[in-house]
């Protein structure tokens, strides 16, 4: 089960409830936690944000209007974003920015690729080797930064980084976005602390940014309230947020440091940063993509695809109507989770899985049934009638079968569909 799917399959029990008590809530938190737990948000603040999910979900009736699945998936959405923050929107003014982090955190990488954000939007930027721990160090940053094309300046095997800064003042004057990077270290130590303290007096930063690995484990929180008792924390970058679902670690940084997420890093490219966007974060985290624009496109394929409402809570799917919704299944086949997402069970993937060719022997077959045949699915319990059909369509019997047993899946998901009023109404809304 992916990580999502539990908890679309929670929040579709729950709008199938009809009152929201203790135990359906409970349910509910519980799928919630495990779902925080493997993106690795850390546990304790697993625990606190369930609690408090549970309480308000608890402390009053939803309005009138509102399903209990809208009024809960509210209330998770908007703790989530209230610990990470709204979507960021960098403002095109002159800033400095100081980057901290632990080793391999990405705060080099990180530096240029944010430098590289603003040039591209016209402002200029440069960036400062502080990094005065790791031996090459400065090779790394000079060699990004002329990959980019950002100015970049550094003093080769200087060890105070404050000499560096006082250096860096002439030569960079009139540059609108300064960044600096500094010193890692497997944790933070008193030495980085005081290291980073004189660093951020003499730099003057706007902005003190963490920089958090994805692949940080569960440590993220207590990285965060140590960086931040040192100097004080303004932001969050999440970084090596393309390989994995994980990305709680952001979650529990931003939280302990009562900072907000700003950027994250999506790749090992310079282009690859982008604004931290909360509702696209915390929707796949919960795995509910994108909602908008996912029913926009539900609404699309089941115009073209001509389902109307009727069809899906038909008395009795015949092979007639099989083939329009087939049809109409394909379609949907980008976006399997919109019948979760919509509060049913997720449909099977290999009814979503209608390849051209096998469309296309699926008519061909209908078509060599007889009318009585395509009206009545029992009739084709005996294999005379499906040997007949097989020579008569030029396929198989086996296709035929599978023709047959598709077709009883689908009419299993119409039945179940039928008795659940909730989703034939919001299906009701794509076929108007
Ligand atoms: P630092 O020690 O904190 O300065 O980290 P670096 O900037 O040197 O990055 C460590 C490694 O992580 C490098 O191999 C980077 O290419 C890689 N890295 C940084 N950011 C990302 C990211 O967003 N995605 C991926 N996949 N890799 C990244
Ligand atoms: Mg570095």
């Amino acid at each position: 089960m992916d990580l999502g799917e539990g908890l679309r399959q929670a929040i579709a029990k729950l709008s199938r409830a009809t009152i929201i008590d203790a135990k359906t809530v409970k349910e509910f938190t519980k799928e919630l936690q495990k779902s925080l737990l493997s993106a690795d948000v850390e546990v304790s603040l697993v625990f606190q944000i369930s609690k408090e999910i549970e309480a308000e979900s608890l402390k009053s009736r939803p309005p009138s209007g509102i399903t209990s699945k809208d009024y809960i998936t509210d209330i998770v959405y908007k703790k989530l974003v209230g610990l990470m923050g709204s979507t960021y929107t960098p403002e095109m003014k002159s800033k400095r920015v100081l980057l901290m982090g632990l080793y391999g955190s990405g705060k080099t990488t990180t530096a240029v690729k944010i430098a590289k954000y603003y040039q591209d939007r016209g402002m200029s930027a440069a960036v400062i080797c502080c990094d005065v721990t790791r031996p090459a160090a400065y090779e790394q940053l000079e060699t990004l930064a002329a990959q980019a094309n950002i100015t970049f300046f550094g003093i080769k095997g200087e060890k105070d980084p404050v000499k560096v800064l006082k250096a860096s003042r002439q030569p960079l004057k009139g540059k609108n976005v300064v960044i600096c990077d500094t010193s890692g270290r497997n944790a933070l130590d008193d030495n980085l602390i005081a290291e980073l303290k004189a660093v951020a007096r003499e730099f003057g930063a706007d902005e003190k940014i963490l920089v958090v690995g994805a692949d940080t484990g569960q440590t993220p929180g207590s990285q965060a309230r140590e960086f931040d008792s040192a100097v004080k924390i303004s932001g969050g970058v999440g970084t090596g947020m393309d390989g994995s679902v994980k990305g709680g670690g952001a979650i529990s940084a931003a939280n302990a440091a009562k900072a907000h997420v700003m950027f994250i890093g999506t790749g090992e490219k310079i282009g690859n940063i982008e604004p931290f966007d909360s509702e696209k974060f915390i929707g796949s985290l919960l795995g509910i993509p994108d909602m908008s624009s996912l029913l926009d496109k539900v609404s699309k394929a089941v115009a073209e695809a001509k389902i109307k409402p009727e069809d899906m809570q038909t008395e009795e799917l015949n092979f007639e109507t099989f083939y329009t919704q087939l049809k109409a299944m394909g379609h949907m086949g980008p976006l399997k989770n919109v019948f979760g997402m919509m509060g049913a069970s997720d449909v099977p993937k290999e009814m979503l899985d209608q390849g051209e060719d096998r469309l296309n022997k699926f008519k061909v077959i209908i078509s060599s049934m007889t009318q009585s045949e395509r009206k009545d699915e029992r009739l084709l319990h005996n294999p005379d009638r499906i040997k007949r059909i097989a020579v008569g369509s030029g396929t198989s019997e086996h296709d035929v079968h599978m023709l047959i047993s598709q077709f009883n899946k689908m009419k299993k998901m119409f039945n179940t569909f039928k008795n659940d009023r909730g989703f034939r109404k919001r299906f009701a809304k794509f076929g108007a």
